[in-house]
C-alpha cells in the first residue's frame, strides 16, 4: 500500500498514514482527506506521497479522499515546509492559518445573501501624471509582470493614495493577485475602490471575517480564476493558484508581524512565495525599511523612486532646547490663526493618559507595583501601566511616604487636551484608544468640520484625513530617541513620513525636538530617503544589528520558584542576551523570562534554537519563539 504524509491543522508535524487501492487513483498532493487520530475522525492535506511498497504494518489507513480537487498546490505545501523550517513552527500550525478547517471537511453552508455595493470615493493621484517619469516606470513595471519571472520590486511612493493608483494601474492586465494592507480598513478600502476602478472580483481577507464569510471566501479563492484578494497579514497564505501578482502596500508597517504563534512576517512571506511561484513581486511603500533597501543595495530587489521631486519645504523643525513648556508658543500662533482662517490643524502626540505622577515630599515616581515601570494616571482616575498592564484607582497618598501632593510628569494626550482647552478656550477633537469604535467614528466625522485635532497612532492611517490638514504639529517625537530599539529611528522616519500623507500639498509639519541637528529630521527635510538608509544600514553594521546578525527573541513560560534550566551565556557562535523577566500572560504559567539568540550565522541559531527547545521540553517549560524580531 502507498504511504501518505497527512498535515493536520493542529499543532503537530505531519503524520504518516497508508493509502487503502481502491483511493489510489485519487491519493494527489493537496487533496484534503479524512484520518482517524486518538479515535476521532479528523481532516487533513496529503503533503508527501512514498510511492514505495511498504511492509510497515502498525500504521493506520486514511478513511476518505474528500472533494475532486486538491485545495493546495505543491507550492503551498512547500511553502508550508519552509516556513515551518524558518519559523520554527508545526506545519499543522501553518496549514491552519492558511485554510480553515471547515473546507478540508466540506462543511455545507446556509444559502449567500446578496452583498451590498459599498459606497466610494476615490480620487486618483494626480502624481501619475505630475511625475514626468511615472509613466515609463510603469511600462517597465508592467513588462516585468507579464514576463512571469521572479523579481522584487521596492518602490517609494508619496502616500497611501499614490500606492493605489500604482496598483490600478498595474493590475489592468493581471489575473491572480494578492495585495496586502497594514489595515483591515485600508484593505476593505483598498478592494472598494479596485472593484470601482477596474471592475474586477475582489476578495477581502483579514482576521474579522465571520466564519460563514470566512469559509464562502476561501472557497472561491481556491475555485478561483481571474481573483484579485486583499487583505491583512492572514491574506499573505491565502491559497491562490496561478498567482501572476503580489503587492504589498506600505511594507515597511509593523503591522505585518504576526503577533501569536506562528509569528510570521507577512511581507517576507510575500517575497518568498513570489520566488516559489516564479512572478513579480511589488513593495510599495511610503518610507522603505532599511532591510529592504538594502536588499536592494546587494542586488537582491529592484529600486524605484516614485515620488515627486518637490523644492516645497514642508518641513519646520521647532527648537525646544532651552523651553520649558510642552506647546512652544510659536506654535500655538499657528494654532490661533488655524481658527481664525477656518483651516485644519492636527496635534499628534505618541502618548496615551494624563501624565506620570511624581509625589512632592519624597520625589518617588508612583510605580506598578508588579513590573517597577512608571504608572500612568488617566483622567478616569485609574493608574495604568504601559509595560504590562497592570491597572489600579488612583491612590490618595504616596505610597513610599504617604505625601499627598503630586506633581504631573510629562504629558499625555488627555494633559494636551486639557492645556489647548484652557489656553485657547476651545475644546478640539481627541481620537486616541479611550474611545470605542462607535464614538472613534462620531470623533473623526467632528474632526473634519473642527479646526483643531488631537491625536494619537490610532489616527495615523484613518482614510478620512489623507490629504486633508494644513498644519501638523508633532509633539514629543523625542521619545523615539530613548528607546534603545535600533528599530527606534527608523520608526521615526516612517511615522513623520505617514504624517505628511495626512497633510494638504500646501501643507506644513511642524516637529518640536530638542535635538534639531539629528541627521534624521535633516534627511526628513530634503527628503533624502537613501542618505537616511545608507546611514542607519552603515550603523547596523558597526553594531551588528539585522540584517548583519540574525536574531530571536525567546520567551520561556514555568511555574515555581526558580527557572528549571540553565541558560548559557553563548553557545557556538551565537551570543545570548538575557534572561530578563517579563510580564506575559499565558493561561498555566505563573512566571516568564525572555532571552535574545544573536548569530552571524542562520545554521547556528537555528541550531541553538533546537537546542533550547528541546531544553524546555524536557523541563516542560512552555517556549514561544519569534525569528527576525
Ligand atoms: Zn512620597
Ligand atoms: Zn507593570
Amino acid at each position: 500500500m502507498l504511504k501518505i504524509d497527512i498535515i493536520l491543522p493542529i499543532s503537530l508535524q505531519p503524520l504518516t498514514y497508508l493509502c487503502p487501492p481502491e483511493l489510489k487513483d485519487k491519493a494527489i498532493i493537496g487533496m484534503p482527506v479524512s484520518v482517524p487520530l486518538r479515535n476521532k475522525t479528523v481532516y487533513g492535506v496529503i503533503c508527501d506521497i512514498d510511492i514505495t511498497d511498504s511492509k510497515l504494518t502498525n500504521l493506520k489507513e486514511i478513511i476518505s479522499i474528500i472533494g475532486n480537487s486538491p485545495v493546495l498546490t505543491k507550492n503551498h505545501i512547500e511553502l508550508i515546509n519552509w516556513m515551518s523550517g524558518y519559523y520554527h513552527c508545526e506545519k499543522g500550525l501553518i496549514l491552519k492559518s492558511m485554510i480553515p478547517d471547515q473546507i478540508l471537511s466540506a462543511k455545507i453552508l446556509p444559502a449567500k445573501r446578496k452583498n451590498k455595493l459599498k459606497k466610494i470615493t476615490f480620487e486618483k493621484s494626480p502624481i501619475l501624471s505630475d511625475y514626468p517619469t511615472g509613466h515609463k516606470q510603469l511600462e517597465l513595471f508592467k513588462e516585468i509582470v507579464s514576463n512571469h519571472r521572479y523579481k522584487t520590486i521596492l518602490v517609494h511612493c508619496d502616500s497611501f493614495i499614490h500606492q493605489l493608483s500604482i496598483i490600478i494601474e498595474l493590475l489592468s492586465d493581471v489575473k491572480n493577485a494578492i495585495i496586502l494592507c497594514p489595515e483591515i480598513e485600508q484593505a476593505e478600502y483598498a478592494g472598494a475602490v479596485i472593484e470601482k476602478m477596474l471592475n474586477r472580483r475582489v476578495l477581502i481577507v483579514h482576521s474579522g471575517l465571520s466564519l460563514v464569510k470566512r469559509i464562502r471566501t476561501y472557497n472561491e479563492i481556491i475555485d478561483g480564476k481571474d481573483i484579485i484578494v486583499c487583505g491583512t497579514l492572514s491574506a499573505s497564505l491565502v491559497p491562490l493558484k496561478n498567482p501572476s501578482l503580489f503587492i504589498v502596500i506600505d511594507e515597511h508597517s509593523p503591522n505585518y508581524k504576526q503577533e501569536r504563534h506562528p509569528r510570521f512576517n507577512a511581507r517576507d512571506i510575500m517575497v518568498r512565495r513570489g520566488f516559489m511561484e516564479g512572478i513579480a513581486v511589488i513593495l510599495l511603500s511610503v518610507s522603505p525599511s532599511c532591510v529592504s533597501y538594502m536588499n536592494y543595495q546587494v542586488g537582491k530587489y529592484d529600486f524605484c523612486d516614485m515620488t515627486k521631486v518637490t523644492l516645497v519645504q514642508n518641513l519646520v523643525i521647532e527648537n525646544m532646547s532651552g523651553v520649558r513648556t510642552t506647546i512652544k508658543k510659536d506654535v500655538f500662533n499657528i494654532l490661533d490663526k488655524t481658527i481664525k482662517d477656518s483651516r485644519h490643524a492636527l496635534i499628534y502626540i505618541n502618548k496615551k493618559g494624563y501624565s506620570i505622577l511624581r509625589c512632592r515630599d519624597c520625589e518617588s515616581v508612583i510605580e506598578c507595583p508588579k513590573c517597577e515601570s512608571p504608572l500612568m494616571f488617566f483622567a478616569d482616575t485609574t493608574l495604568r501601566c504601559n509595560n504590562c498592564g497592570f491597572t489600579k484607582k488612583a491612590i490618595a497618598n504616596c505610597p513610599v511616604c504617604k505625601g499627598v501632593t503630586f506633581d504631573n510628569i510629562g504629558s499625555g494626550i488627555q494633559r494636551i487636551e486639557r492645556l489647548i482647552n484652557q489656553k485657547m478656550r476651545i475644546i478640539p477633537v481627541r481620537l486616541d484608544s479611550s474611545l470605542t469604535m462607535k464614538e472613534y467614528n462620531t470623533a473623526v466625522k467632528e474632526a473634519l468640520i473642527n479646526p483643531i485635532v488631537i491625536a494619537t497612532r490610532l489616527a495615523l492611517n484613518d482614510k478620512a484625513f489623507f490629504g486633508f490638514f494644513d498644519h501638523i504639529i508633532y509633539l514629543n517625537p523625542d521619545i523615539h530617541f530613548t528607546f534603545a530599539d535600533y528599530l527606534s529611528n527608523e520608526r521615526l522616519y516612517q511615522e513623520v513620513r505617514t504624517l505628511c500623507g495626512m497633510l494638504k500639498d500646501s501643507g506644513k509639519i511642524h516637529i518640536q525636538t530638542r535635538f534639531p541637528r539629528n541627521p534624521i529630521f535633516t534627511t526628513l527635510r530634503k527628503r533624502d530617503y537613501p542618505s537616511f538608509a545608507i546611514n542607519e544600514i552603515n550603523k547596523r553594521n558597526e553594531l551588528s544589528y539585522p540584517p548583519f546578525s540574525k536574531m530571536a527573541s525567546l520567551v520561556f513560560y514555568y511555574n515555581g520558584q526558580t527557572f528549571p534550566f540553565e541558560i548559557p551565556e553563548k553557545m557556538d557562535d551565537v551570543s545570548i542576551l538575557g534572561p530578563i523577566t517579563v510580564y506575559f500572560n499565558r493561561k498555566g504559567y505563573s512566571r516568564s523570562i525572555k532571552i535574545i539568540l544573536k548569530s552571524k550565522d542562520r545554521n547556528s541559531l537555528n541550531q541553538a534554537i533546537i537546542n533550547m527547545k528541546k531544553s524546555a521540553d524536557e523541563s516542560k517549560v512552555c517556549i514561544d519563539i519569534e525569528i527576525d524580531p
